[in-house]
C-alpha cells in the first residue's frame, strides 16, 4: 500500500521548511510528506490526491494565512478526507481561535509556534493521533474476513468481539452477493457445508472457521486465553477502566498482575462512541482509543491480559484460586474484583427471539454502518444512550429516541441534551416504552406505548438499541462476598456492622476502604456498592485500590 499522506499547509516559506523537515525526520518511513504555501494550493493538492486514491492520515495547518485561515482550510479538507487528524498550528494571541476550532473544524489538537524542541512539543502529540488514525483507518485489506448475514446474531458477536478487541476485519454480507462482486467470490470459493454453517471467519493464514466460538475466535486471532504462571501477586477480574488502571498501577509498582477478562479490554468504557468528560481529553477520546491505549501501557509494564470469563473463587489460607470458564485455574495472594455492570435487558414479547438480529445492547458501534440511511430506535435517557444516538445520527436517516420518563434532565449530561438538540435528524419521543417486537428472521416493527395517551403504535424498525441501565457481574462469586439486593459488592466501612467485623474476618484491621469482606479481595468501579459510575472514578479507584494491596501484601507475603 501506498505510504499515507502528512500534508502541512503554511504561508511563511521559512516556517513551512522547517515543518516539512522535521516531519521527514520522524516520520519518512512511514508516511509521505506534502506541502502547500496556501490553502488554495494545499486543496489543489488534496483533490489530486483523491483521484489517484491516495491516503491522507494528518493535516498540519497554519491557523493564521492570507485569503484562506487554517479553519476555513480544513473545514473543506475534511469533506474531501474526513478521517484525517487535524492539527492546527497557532500563535499564542490565536489560541481562543484554536479552542474555537476544536468545534467548528474537528480540530484533535492546536501546538503553539514555535515548536521546539520538536522531540516535546510535537512528535508525541503526532504519534499519539497517527496511532489512533492508524486503528480506526481500514487500509486495503489483507486480514481476516468474516462472512456471515447481517440479521445474524452468531454473526453480530463475532463482529462485536473482533471491533472491540480492536481486531481489524473485513465484514462480507452474503445478502449483497447480487450487487457486490468481492462477496460474490468469495462465496463461490466455499463449499457448501460452508455456506450452511455461517458466520465463516477466513483467517490470513488460510484456515477457515465455520461457527466459531469466542474462545476458539480468541485462540486463533492471537489473543492470550491462558495465563502462562500459575501464582501471581495481584489477579483482577474485569477490564474495564477500573481493572485496567489497577493492572497498570499494580504491574508498575512490582507487582506480578494477571488481568482476566471474558470479552474485550474497556468494558462498557470500550463501548462509547465518545467521552468527552475524561480529563486531559478536551476534544473527548472514543472508548475504543481509551481502551487501547490503556491496553499498551498495562503491557508495557508486563501485565499479563488473560482473554477467559473468570467463573469461581476459592479460598486456602493466604492463596485465592481464580476458576477460568476454560476449565483452568489460577492463584494469587491479592483478588481485585472490577467486573462492572452489564446491560439490563428489556423484557417484552418478541425482544429477546430478535436479540442480535435487529436489536442490540449497547450502542453496538459495530453496526452502525448497516444502518446508514434508515431508522434507528434508541430506548433509554441516560448518557449511553444520548451518546448512541448522537453516533448513530451520522449515519441513520432519522434517530428515535424512545425515553420512558418526561423529560432527559435528572437522567443526561446538559452537554448531551444540547448536542442531541441540536441535531436535526434525532427526534426524542418522552413517556415511551417499546411493549413488542416483531419480525420473523430479523426485527421489523416494534410497538410503542405512550402513557400519556395510552396508545400503542406498531412502527416499521430494523434497529433497535436497548441501553436502560445495568446490573451487576456478581454471580460467579456465588456466596463469598457480601452483596446488597441489587448484588453490588459492599467494601470498607460498609461491612462493619455496631463496630464489628465482618463474620470471619481473620486480620487485626478493619477491612480496608475497597477490600471487601474477605481479606484479600478487593472491589473497585462499577461493580462496588455505592460507586459512582464513570469512567474517571473507576480510573481513580483501581489506582487507589493498589496502595490496599500493598498493605495486605505486606503482611500476608
Ligand atoms: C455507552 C456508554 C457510554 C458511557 N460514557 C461515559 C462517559 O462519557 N463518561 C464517563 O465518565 N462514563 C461513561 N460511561 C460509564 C463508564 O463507562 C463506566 O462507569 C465504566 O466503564 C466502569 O468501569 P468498570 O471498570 O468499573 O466496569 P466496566 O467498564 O463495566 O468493565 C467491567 C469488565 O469486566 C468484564 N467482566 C465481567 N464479568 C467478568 C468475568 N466473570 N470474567 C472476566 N471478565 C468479566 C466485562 O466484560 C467488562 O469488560 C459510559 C458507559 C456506557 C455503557
Amino acid at each position: 500500500m501506498a505510504r499515507p499522506v502528512l500534508l502541512t499547509v503554511d504561508d511563511d516559506p521559512e516556517v513551512l521548511r522547517a515543518i516539512e523537515r522535521d516531519l521527514r525526520r520522524k516520520y519518512a518511513n512511514d508516511f509521505r510528506v506534502l506541502r502547500a504555501e496556501s490553502g488554495v494550493a494545499g486543496l489543489e493538492i488534496l483533490r489530486e490526491l483523491k483521484v489517484r486514491n491516495s491516503v491522507v492520515a494528518l493535516f498540519l495547518i497554519d491557523q493564521r494565512m492570507p485569503g484562506m485561515s487554517g479553519v476555513e482550510f480544513l473545514a473543506q479538507a475534511i469533506q474531501l478526507y474526513p478521517d484525517a487528524k487535524r492539527v492546527l498550528l497557532t500563535a499564542y494571541a490565536d489560541t481562543d481561535a484554536a479552542i474555537a476550532a476544536i468545534n467548528e473544524a474537528g480540530v484533535n489538537h492546536y501546538l503553539i509556534k514555535p515548536w521546539h524542541p520538536p522531540e516535546e512539543n510535537l512528535y508525541p502529540v503526532l504519534d499519539e493521533l497517527l496511532e489512533d488514525w492508524q486503528s480506526s483507518f481500514p487500509p486495503q485489506f489483507e486480514g481476516i474476513r468474516v462472512l456471515g448475514n447481517r440479521w445474524s446474531p452468531a454473526s453480530h458477536n463475532i463482529k462485536d468481539f473482533l471491533a472491540r478487541n480492536h481486531v481489524p476485519y473485513q465484514w462480507l454480507d452474503v445478502e449483497t452477493s447480487g450487487t457486490d462482486a468481492e462477496v460474490r467470490e468469495v462465496v463461490a470459493l466455499l463449499v457448501e457445508q460452508e455456506k450452511k454453517n455461517l458466520p465463516l471467519v477466513i483467517l490470513p493464514n488460510g484456515l477457515r472457521l465455520s461457527e466459531p466460538t469466542i474462545a476458539e475466535l480468541a485462540e486463533q486471532v492471537g489473543l492470550k486465553t491462558r495465563a502462562t504462571q500459575t501464582f501471581y501477586d495481584l489477579a483482577i477480574v474485569g477490564g474495564g477502566p477500573a481493572g485496567l488502571a489497577a493492572a497498570v498501577y499494580g504491574a508498575s509498582e512490582g507487582l506480578r498482575t494477571v488481568m482476566v477478562e471474558r470479552e474485550a479490554p474497556g468494558g462498557q468504557a470500550g463501548m462509547s462512541s465518545r467521552i468527552e468528560n475524561y480529563l486531559g481529553f478536551p476534544s473527548g477520546l472514543t472508548g475504543g482509543d481509551l481502551a487501547r491505549r490503556a491496553v499498551v501501557q498495562a503491557r508495557r509494564f508486563g501485565v499479563e491480559i488473560v482473554s477467559a470469563e473468570a467463573t469461581e473463587v476459592r479460598l486456602d489460607g493466604p492463596y485465592r484460586f481464580l476458576k477460568l470458564a476454560n476449565g483452568e485455574e489460577l492463584s494469587c495472594h491479592a483478588l481485585l474484583v472490577a467486573t462492572g455492570v452489564q446491560w439490563r435487558k428489556l423484557s417484552a414479547p418478541g425482544v429477546e427471539r430478535l436479540t442480535g438480529a435487529g436489536i442490540y445492547y449497547g450502542a453496538a458501534m459495530t453496526e452502525a454502518m448497516s444502518t446508514t440511511g434508515e431508522d434507528v430506535y434508541v430506548v433509554g435517557g441516560a448518557n449511553s444512550a444520548g451518546q448512541a444516538a448522537m453516533y448513530f445520527s451520522k449515519y441513520a436517516r432519522r434517530v428515535v429516541m424512545l425515553v420512558r420518563g418526561s423529560s432527559l434532565g435528572a437522567s443526561m449530561s446538559q452537554y448531551l441534551i444540547d448536542q442531541l438538540k441540536a441535531t436535526p435528524n434525532v427526534q426524542i419521543e418522552f413517556n415511551s416504552s417499546v411493549v413488542e417486537a416483531h419480525g420473523d428472521n430479523h426485527l421489523e416493527a416494534i410497538s410503542v406505548h405512550c402513557t400519556v395517551t395510552n396508545e400503542i403504535n406498531r412502527v416499521p424498525a430494523n434497529s433497535l438499541f436497548i441501553m436502560i441501565g445495568a446490573a451487576p457481574n456478581t454471580d460467579w462469586l456465588g456466596n463469598l462476598v457480601e452483596r446488597d439486593e441489587r448484588g453490588f459488592i459492599f467494601s470498607g466501612p460498609l461491612l462493619m456492622r455496631d463496630g464489628k467485623r465482618p463474620k470471619g474476618w481473620t486480620l487485626d484491621r478493619d477491612p480496608a476502604l475497597l477490600e471487601t469482606n474477605v481479606p484479600g479481595i478487593f472491589v473497585v468501579g462499577d461493580v462496588r456498592h455505592g460507586s459512582v459510575k464513570r469512567v474517571a472514578s473507576g480510573v481513580g479507584e483501581g489506582s487507589v485500590a493498589i496502595s490496599f494491596v500493598h498493605q495486605y501484601l505486606s503482611k500476608v507475603v
